[in-house]
């Protein structure tokens, strides 16, 4: 019996081939194919600038930065997201304080975000969770005209609309991951996307320890003139070998969403005859890449998320945990970062399991893995 992943990345000949250019024109760190996959994706998802940096979680930091946040600021954050999401204001000194989801889609929307602002807000953190668009218009609405900058933490949304656009090109400043469970894989990547051209310039500076001419640039020229550190930067370059990955895997892109949306509409069709099962859809404002697509077990369901984890694993299929909930990690609980209740957030993380999706995931894996679901007495139970 074969083993069915959560996740296994899409990756070929193509990318190799990439790789193995890379390697023979003798420049592998930030360069060229840096530049060419910042271009490509800034054209894809809508952005008017691309910095690509080591992975999502600096490019975050970097957004704040630019944007100004700094010590005793307050930086409102789900709790329901990957831990990154709510360290990346600790980097600047700020306070994460955290908003609570809706149950639909596991995101922050204007009223929970609402009820988090004090005068000390200075941004927000908006995350496409799992890849499912965030409703970002009302909540901009919100906060632009009280001087409160939105950033959208989009690692998991590459390929995700809303409105009929890409996520992430809505707000001024939007973070990307090219980890391997995302969609878009890069090995370690990321990207930092934004309107303001002066972001995207410090952006870029600050990610290369914030020298006034960039390693390609010196490069380029014989004799360069002696550059200048104009603050205190950061090294969060990628690399060639890494983008030209990233523009074979952009290239892709279309294809794995479709792929996993249809993967996804055979999992709603047997799920929607399973009392006590609730699966994620599409929002009415948007579409999802299904990068993680979870199910929510209720009190009808025979099992509860901990045994139906393991009757899938007796199968040899790899579930997961749902999103996991940051204000229950020892940097934030019982903290200041904690203002009210989050109850949507707990009963997620405690009820939801993601299912096998990835692109090369076979009609007879993915009816394995309904089958468990349909029939979970059928497997042996566990005490
Ligand atoms: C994966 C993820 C990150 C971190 O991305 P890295 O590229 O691994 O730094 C941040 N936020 C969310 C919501 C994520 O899912």
């Amino acid at each position: 019996m074969g083993r069915v992943n959560v996740m296994i990345p899409w990756l070929g000949d193509e990318e190799i081939e990439a790789v193995a250019s890379v390697i023979r024109s003798g420049w592998v760190a930030q360069g060229p194919r840096v530049a060419a996959f910042e271009e490509a994706f800034a054209t894809a998802m809508d952005a008017a600038h691309a910095v690509a940096t080591s992975n999502c979680t600096t490019a975050l930091h970097l957004a704040l930065v630019v944007a100004g946040v700094e010590q005793g600021d307050e930086v409102v954050v789900p709790s329901f997201s990957f831990i990154a999401t709510a360290n990346a204001p600790t980097y600047v000194g700020a306070i994460p304080v955290f908003a609570d989801v809706e149950a639909a889609t596991g995101n922050v929307t204007v009223e929970t975000i609402a009820a988090a602002l004090t005068d000390r807000t200075r941004a927000v953190i908006v995350v496409d969770q799992g890849g499912t668009p965030v409703d970002l218009d009302p909540i901009r609405a919100l906060c632009d005209p009280r001087g409160i900058t939105v950033i959208e933490d989009a690692a998991c949304g590459a390929g995700s609309r809303y409105k009929g656009r890409p996520v992430g090109a809505g707000a001024e400043l939007t973070a990307w991951s090219f980890h391997p469970r995302k969609v878009l894989t890069t090995g370690e990547g990321g990207m930092l996307t934004t309107s303001r051209p002066e972001w995207a310039a410090r952006a870029r500076r600050l990610r290369e320890h914030s020298m006034s001419v960039s390693a390609a640039d010196r490069h380029s020229e014989l004799v360069s003139a002696p550059e200048v550190y104009e603050e205190v930067g950061f090294n969060y370059r990628m690399t060639d070998l890494q983008a030209a990955v990233g523009i074979v895997q952009l290239g892709k892109l279309r294809a794995m969403v479709e792929r996993r949306r249809e993967i996804a509409s055979a999992y709603a069709a047997a799920i929607a005859t399973i009392p006590g099962l609730r699966l994620l859809t599409d929002p009415a404002h948007g579409t999802c890449n299904f990068q993680s697509l979870w199910v929510e077990i209720g009190d009808e369901y025979p099992l509860n998320r901990e045994e139906l984890l393991l009757t899938l694993a007796d199968e040899g299929i790899s579930a997961r945990r749902g999103i996991m909930a940051a204000h229950r990690q020892p940097p934030y609980a019982g903290g200041p970062s904690i203002r009210g209740a989050l109850p949507v957030t707990e009963r997620l993380t405690e009820r939801t399991l993601i299912l096998p999706v990835y692109h090369q995931l076979s009609e007879e894996d993915q009816r394995s893995v309904i089958d468990v679901l349909l029939a979970p007495a059928a497997v042996p139970a566990h005490g």
